[in-house]
């Protein structure tokens, strides 16, 4: 069955009762339980496709309800489900939606899933901005876009700045630009097809700064990874090459050119890489103040510099 996101579903919407929908999230409960799959996800899949809130579906209240819009019948609700459970993809590919920050951000398989640990590299760029005087009026990258959520994020939160944002993926960046375009920044983002800096040749020497959730995790590591990831996740999106920091390497090498005189040079990694990464930055010459910042979990996740 194809995905929600493919609009192939009946565009008429559907009713049930809230009791029938009840029984259905309590066998969709037993086999979250049983397959492993957080129960939220049952509440993420209902609050996109039957409207419900967080609070109506914590506390049950929607089974007193005599009617329920649905996007769809309750057997292909159920179908979509059996897709989460055996093919184990994930919920957000399902719905076509996903979270992130204050955004609701399409989503398909030609993108990665935006992860709340990347919400903080915005207010890292925000952060750098107010107490490193970055010029938050210029020209900000972001390089891979992907669903186009940092740059998306950026323009949202630095009102002044013009944001361009590359992906070498065509039908990634038809993501990006729709997502830009929902969220009404689409004439503050530049979407560029190409590879990192290629095609912003322009900009070299004006950018203030450069935000980018490269591919950081190692080809062999790539393969080890849990099935909703390694089955349906972009590879492309995810493969750092041979020690995961093949694309941060060349990010550190080429954004000397294009960075302008105390622009930002911030970037998302993996766990373990932050001493190679502070090294690389450090050792090459161009950059100054390299700093390392930890996600909510502890995990040094981020690194950031200026360039000289
Ligand atoms: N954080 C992602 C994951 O854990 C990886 C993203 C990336 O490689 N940039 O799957």
């Amino acid at each position: 069955m194809p995905y929600l996101a493919d609009a192939q579903f009946p565009k008429s919407l559907m009713f049930v009762s809230g009791l029938e929908l009840w029984q259905w999230v309590n066998q969709a409960k037993t086999e979250a339980r049983s397959s492993d799959i957080p129960l939220a996800e049952i509440d993420w899949l209902l609050q996109e496709l039957a409207g419900l809130d967080r609070l109506a579906l914590r506390l049950e209240s929607f089974k007193d309800l005599p009617k329920i819009e649905l996007k769809l019948s309750l057997s292909e609700l159920a179908q979509l489900w059996q897709r989460r459970l055996q093919e184990r993809v994930p919920v957000q590919y399902l719905t076509g939606v996903a979270h992130w920050r204050h955004f609701s951000l399409k989503v398909t398989p030609a993108v990665l899933i935006p992860r709340p640990e990347t919400e903080l590299l915005i207010d890292l760029a925000v952060e750098a901005v107010k107490s490193y005087g970055v010029n938050p009026k210029s020209h900000w990258v972001d390089l891979g876009t992907g669903s186009g959520a940092i740059a998306i994020g950026l323009a949202s939160a630095l009102t002044n700045a013009r944001v361009y944002a590359v992906d070498c993926s065509s039908e990634a960046l038809a993501v990006a630009r729709l997502n830009a375009e929902n969220l009404g920044l689409e004439s503050r983002i530049n979407f560029y097809q190409g590879s990192w800096w290629e095609p912003l040749a322009f900009l070299k020497g004006r950018v203030s700064g450069m935000v980018s959730n490269p591919p950081y995790i190692p080809s062999s590591t790539v393969l080890t990874l849990q099935p909703e990831v390694l089955k349906h996740e972009p590879h492309l999106a995810l493969d750092g090459g041979f020690d995961g920091l093949e694309c941060i390497r060349h990010l550190v090498e080429t954004a000397p050119d294009y960075l302008e005189s105390g622009g930002v040079w911030l970037v998302e990694m993996m766990a373990g890489q932050a001493e190679a990464v502070a090294d690389m930055l450090d050792s090459h010459g161009s950059y100054c103040d390299v700093q390392i910042f930890s996600d909510l979990a502890g995990i040094d996740r981020f690194a950031l510099a200026y360039r000289l």
